[in-house]
């Protein structure tokens, strides 16, 4: 765990400038630096640098941020991996939360586990090149294979020797420990107390993790004996877990980013072979059913998975489970069958990269539509049968967190079984009534964790390890409990919602400035920040605000904004939370683009003028919307003939009148 403080110091140390140039060829313009966006296809230099404000941003895709931001994002790390690497670059020595005892003895010996694995890796690499039974037996597979030399060596593939100590007797000499070979599984303690390799004879495909480590390995034995196993695998170690890994991934992940797409398939050959014909964004679960982990991984890169299957795959009606989690998370997912004989591997032999992607942009098919196609071949007029694909489908379907995709696939799967609409809609929604309860739970558990330990006062932010995604993402279930008529689908169009965003910008900006004086209930005059005047005034109508991450910024800021030195800008951009400290680098982006185009009289000098008048207009755009909802909330059916609804919501709407009375009452004071 990395200590706040190094944060701050890594942060404040990286050059945007220098960060930047890294990886991007820049050209002063003005009081800016302009480049070619690494982000998206950029024709025209889109991706501004600003040295003053250490931030940068590109003005076409919006990526961007600070020297963290784009670290992460252009090398796909995460938040903790990403300041090591910037600490690296400024030699920063990490100060590490304090860590107990085993802590570090865990983390030594994890570390000691990749150096080994590194250790063999070039070890099978050196043995597939350099040595006579390499060359002759494995180099001449991978070529038989089809396999070209630079993706024998992208991929590091090797080979091991037809020996069962060779691995063993080099590292032991070379003073790799006995106690990490045999926890990486390199090698199997034997009775005699020699080590024996685990793989033997055999050509070597390590698997890399996202950021390029190797964590395991896969071999696949040339000779056809029947008494030995077609492929060995690593076993799982305290750096690997099998559903958390995707082979592939390390060499797939800025090709799946650039097209936003993800192939999935099935074997590591497969993506090998992909690769080879230019198709790059290709990941292998290898044989193992996909698991949340690996859904999660994928989902760093993008929303949108094909899955590439052979015609004739055994493993088409086993994955269908697996496909249901893909799908509750959100993600876009496609299907795709070679004709029968092919795969993958064969087809990207027979044709280049461009045929291939058009041959599967002309025939993937949508998930949902392909698994009712396929049940219902299956099922043909079995009536049980037919029950069971109907209660399957609209299982699928209630994965969809999308309503109104949901909606969509209700209609067509209705049309494709021939069956009422409503039976599918009836079925699917007792799946979503479930997955809202679990979800729930789950809020329910997370924040009663998050908020036993911690100490209010304390500054510093727990950081997951760096495996993990860092801080799950605020949702809309986390929503303050307000009571709200307004669906929340119809909120990030709203009104009010923009208006509050433009507030939480001037908080961002400039909430530590002193804003005002007033008189307290003993009679002491006291000065209010902008920040603080904002809550006050949001708190005497008993409103706060819709998005959560407004919300936070709020009570956050207010912690802070007496200690020394504090700045809501530097501390939200420097925020632990990725999308807070995004949404704030966002803002004070925005900032220079505006200060261009209105250069008559600075926002800064303007801000007791805005902000007041910010307020009022957002109350009032907020609940004038709110009063709407609630009206057509009480016309609607369910609610007309329940009389304790109907009071409920009355009252609601006369709590809103008034302070909407009191809020135009005031107006006149205020507003000059
Ligand atoms: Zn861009």
């Amino acid at each position: 765990m990395i200590d706040r403080t190094t944060i701050d110091k890594v942060i404040d140390t990286a050059n945007i400038v220098e960060v930047v140039s890294d990886f991007v060829t820049l050209k002063k313009r003005g009081v800016n630096y302009v480049g070619l966006c690494p982000f998206h296809d950029d024709k025209t230099p889109s991706f501004y640098v600003s040295p003053a404000k250490n931030l940068c941003k590109c003005f076409a895709c919006g990526k961007g941020g600070n020297a963290v931001h784009f670290i992460m994002e252009h090398e796909q790390l995460t938040f903790p991996e990403a300041i090591r690497w910037l600490a690296q670059k400024y030699h920063i020595e990490i100060e590490e939360k304090e860590m107990t005892p085993e802590e570090i003895a865990q983390r030594n010996t994890r570390e000691s586990l990749f150096v080994v694995n590194e250790f063999a890796r070039d070890y099978f690499v050196n043995t597939l090149h350099n040595t006579e039974e390499g060359k002759s037996i494995g180099l001449t597979y991978f070529h038989q294979r089809g396999i070209r030399d630079d993706i024998i060596q992208k991929f590091q593939l090797g080979y091991s020797l037809n020996r069962n100590n060779a691995l063993a007797k080099e590292a032991e000499s070379k003073g790799y420990k006995k106690e990490f070979l045999v926890k990486t599984g390199l090698c199997i303690d034997s009775a005699d107390g020699n080590l024996r390799d685990r793989f033997w004879g055999r050509v070597v495909f390590p698997w890399h993790t996202v950021t390029g480590k190797v964590v395991a390995f896969n071999a696949r034995v040339l000779q056809s004996n029947a008494k030995v196993a077609k492929y060995v695998n690593s076993p799982e170690s305290e750096i690997y877990l099998k559903r958390k890994e995707l082979y592939g991934i390390y060499f797939a992940k800025q090709a799946i980013i650039k097209q936003d797409k993800c192939y999935l398939v099935e074997g590591q050959m497969d993506v090998i072979s992909m690769h080879q014909s230019g198709v790059e964004n290709v990941v292998a679960s290898s044989g193992t059913a996909l698991t949340v982990e690996q859904i999660k991984l994928i989902r760093r890169f993008t929303n949108n998975v094909t899955l590439l299957y052979d015609g004739d795959s055994a493993g088409i009606h086993a994955s269908l489970r697996g496909i249901d989690m893909l799908l509750s998370e959100g993600m876009n997912i496609k299907v795709l069958l070679f004709p029968d004989g092919e795969d993958p591997d064969s087809f990207s032999h027979k044709h280049n990269a461009t045929e291939f992607q058009k041959y599967i942009q002309d025939n993937e098919e949508d998930f949902i539509r392909f698994k009712a196609r396929l049940l219902l071949s299956d099922a043909k007029n079995d009536p049980i049968k037919r029950g069971q694909l109907i209660a399957d489908i609209s299982q699928s379907i209630g994965q969809i967190p999308d309503r109104i995709m949901r909606f969509t696939y209700t209609q067509e799967c209705a049309s494709i079984l021939n069956v009422d609409e409503r039976l599918i809609l009836n079925e699917s929604e007792k799946y979503v009534k479930r997955r809202q309860e679990s979800r729930l739970e789950e809020i329910k558990k997370e924040r009663e964790e998050q908020t036993a330990p911690s100490n209010p006062n304390e500054t510093n932010v727990p950081f997951p390890e760096p495996e993990d995604d860092v801080f799950p993402p605020l949702t809309e279930d986390m929503l303050p409990p307000y009571q709200s008529y307004i669906p929340s689908t119809d909120r990030e169009k709203a009104e009010f919602y923009i208006k509050e965003k433009e507030l939480v910008k001037l908080i961002i900006r400039y909430g530590e400035l002193p804003f005002c004086k007033i008189t307290d209930e003993k009679g002491q005059e006291r000065e209010l920040t902008l920040i603080e005047y904002v809550a006050e005034d949001l708190q005497q109508d008993d409103l706060q605000f819709h998005n959560p991450l407004h919300q936070q910024i709020l009570l956050e800021g207010l912690t802070h904004v007496h200690d020394k030195g504090f700045t809501c800008s530097h501390y939200f951009i420097t925020h632990p939370n990725q999308e807070l400290s995004r949404m704030a680098a966002d803002f004070m982006s925005e900032r220079y683009e505006l200060s261009r185009r209105f250069e008559i009289e600075p926002e800064k000098d303007r801000i007791r003028f805005i902000v007041p008048q910010q307020l009022i207009s957002y109350k009032i755009s907020f609940i004038k919307d709110e009063m709407k909802h609630t009206q057509s909330a009480l016309t609607s059916p369910e609610v007309a003939s329940n009389m304790e609804e109907v009071k409920k919501i009355m009252a609601h709407y006369q709590e809103l009148s008034q302070i909407l009375n009191k809020i135009t009452k005031r107006t006149s004071r205020v507003v000059m």
